[in-house]
């Protein structure tokens, strides 16, 4: 999953990069509304954190900017206007959640985790599949109760298709979801994600859509 994250706090923003790439997100970051909105028009993420008080525009400006131009993508204000007339505003023009600064990470993250499952085809935060388990909330993966040793990106690649199961995932769509800016790809990274975590997995797991993708099924 990989979010843009628009704030023009610094320190804030920074905190938040970390604490959710420690929770398997992709995170890039912009500072303003309008590299916001320019970003939105070209890559390629999931869902967006958007805080109101921007320096150049109002976020709830980029907030109609983008559901003007037809996209969906979910988006959560963070800001610290708290009144009830502000969320009533922020959800009516198309919000997707709202957050009152301070906020507690965690309550960030299992908003974010409920509207990954709302994207993809599970319905909680244990998903099992034959004898495979992912436990989004522990970050594990269970086969045959055995917790598996998995690196960040094969954790990342595991969980996409499995959230998504039944649904066939292209390497390019793997690839968006999982490296933000400036993170080196090699041309042949997701094949090798993809078969480091076979070794691990139960045979014929993951299968194979030739000349397609990859998928799990459900
Ligand atoms: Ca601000």
């Amino acid at each position: 999953m990989r979010i843009l994250l628009v704030e023009d706090d610094l320190p804030l923003a920074q905190g938040l990069q970390i604490s959710l790439r420690h929770q398997d997100f992709a995170v890039d970051h912009v500072k303003n509304g309008k590299d916001a909105l320019n970003t939105l028009a070209f890559a390629d993420h999931d869902m967006v954190i958007l805080d109101l008080g921007l320096p150049d525009m109002d976020g709830l400006s980029v907030l109609k900017a983008v559901r003007k131009n037809k996209s969906a993508i979910p988006i959560i204000i963070l800001t610290a206007r708290d009144s009830i007339e502000d969320k009533v505003q922020g959800l009516d023009i198309g919000a997707d959640d709202y957050l009152v600064k301070p906020f507690n990470i965690d309550e960030l993250t299992a908003r974010l985790r409920v509207i990954e499952r709302r994207l993809g085809t599970a319905n909680s935060s244990i998903i099992a599949i034959d004898d495979v388990v992912i436990d989004t909330l522990a970050h594990k993966v269970i086969v045959n109760k055995q917790v598996l040793n998995l690196a960040k990106k094969e954790y990342m690649v595991l969980k996409l298709l499995m959230e998504n199961a039944g649904r066939i995932q292209s390497r390019e769509q793997i690839e968006s979801h999982l490296y933000e800016w400036g993170e080196e790809v090699s041309s042949n990274a997701i094949e090798v994600h993809i078969s480091n975590i076979r070794k691990k997995l139960p045979e014929k797991f993951i299968k194979t859509i030739r000349g397609v993708g990859y998928t799990v099924e459900s």
